[in-house]
């Protein structure tokens, strides 16, 4: 089959691997029919976590099931479903209390040995562990680019809401307004008095803009200047960060309220920041760290969103390449020329 392949910092290609096969009695084999590329995907671009060359990478996708191993109760050959990137036994203690993030047995699909070893699903064909778990039928009549992200950055964003425990009134910040900041701003619209989307990328912000999240430019303002206008001089109630760097993460501490919360999204590995602990506890914040979505607890109400039209990925999609253009595809994203890039195999 024809898969992305990494080969080295900044350098991916399309080439012909073996085909997955069941190895396990709980897999399934999943022929993908779209796929995407994601901002996590951009870390091992930049060798951030990097896979070993020639390993297979990608972890969202939508398709149809191919073959189930004996053991698969809920599927069959010729189900639509789509795939937690996250890969979950389903059955330890954290399983079992739906922190599937923090799984005893633990996978990420695409993501070389840092993820269990899994193939990539920016392939024909995926290998599945534990399908049982880890596939979500797709209703009938919902289309492929919308359901595609239930299985990753949708349900971060309505994960990252629902930790926000936002209540009616609540001015949200949300800093980043990629792909992941856009779904947390799509999932937190309904329930805040307003939501301001800090960027820096022109088209991010016009995209934010459009789903009526207030955009904030902050190549052009002070962050903290913009959102003290909108709460008199309060600061943000929530703020969620979806970029994943330390001055991210620092600014977002920066913009919040006094007794404000500020969930913590975006994905770190081995960055370091100067907790100023006193200025913390004295301004009484809650810092949450989100880690990795547990998509299992979360999926079925984003679907059903999904499904009732609610949240729309659609907005951000802005390239549509068959797989074999996946190279030019990520060059267009880390560049930023592309908001979101879909790969057909
Ligand atoms: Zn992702
Ligand atoms: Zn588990």
């Amino acid at each position: 089959m024809r898969a992305v392949v990494y080969r080295g910092i900044e350098r991916v290609e399309v080439a012909e691997v073996p085909d997955p096969v069941l190895v396990e009695p709980s897999d399934a084999i999943v022929r993908v029919g779209l796929t995407a590329i994601c901002g996590s995907d951009l870390h091992l671009y930049h060798g951030k976590a990097p896979p070993a060359p020639g390993d297979t990478i990608g972890h969202e996708a939508i398709g149809v099931v191919d073959a189930v191993g004996s053991s698969v109760k809920r599927f069959a050959p010729g189900d639509r479903v789509v795939v937690s990137f996250d890969i979950a036994c389903g059955d330890c203690w954290f399983c079992r209390k739906g922190q599937t993030q923090l799984c005893e047995d633990f996978g990420f699909l695409g993501y070389g040995v840092f993820g269990g070893s899994l193939g990539g699903a920016q392939a024909e064909l995926l290998r599945v562990p534990v399908a049982d778990v880890n596939l979500l039928a797709v209703p009938d009549g919902l289309e492929d680019d919308r359901a595609l992200f239930v299985g990753d950055a949708l349900t971060t964003g309505v994960y990252a809401a629902g930790l926000a425990e936002i209540r009616d009134g609540d001015v949200v910040a949300i800093v980043g307004a990629g792909p992941v900041g856009f779904f947390c701003a799509q999932a937190a619209l309904p329930s805040a008095a307003s939501v301001l989307a800090l960027d820096l990328d022109p088209s991010r912000l016009s995209i934010a803009e459009r789903i009526g999240a207030i955009p904030v430019d902050v190549s052009a303002r002070n962050a903290q200047t913009a959102v003290d206008e909108h709460t008199q001089g309060r600061g943000a109630d929530v703020v969620i960060e979806a970029v994943g760097t330390p001055a991210a993460f620092e600014r977002s501490v920066d913009i919040v309220r006094r007794g404000g919360t500020v969930v913590v999204m975006g994905v770190y590995t081995s960055e370091v920041v100067q907790a100023q602990i006193g200025v913390w506890w004295v301004r009484a914040l809650q810092i949450r760290f989100a880690g990795t979505t547990p998509v299992h607890a979360w999926w079925k109400h984003a679907m059903a969103e999904v499904e009732a039209g609610r949240l729309d990925p659609l907005p951000i999609v802005s390239h549509r390449l068959p797989l074999d253009e996946a190279a030019h595809g990520y060059e267009l994203f880390d560049t930023k020329q592309a908001t979101k890039v879909l790969l057909t195999p």
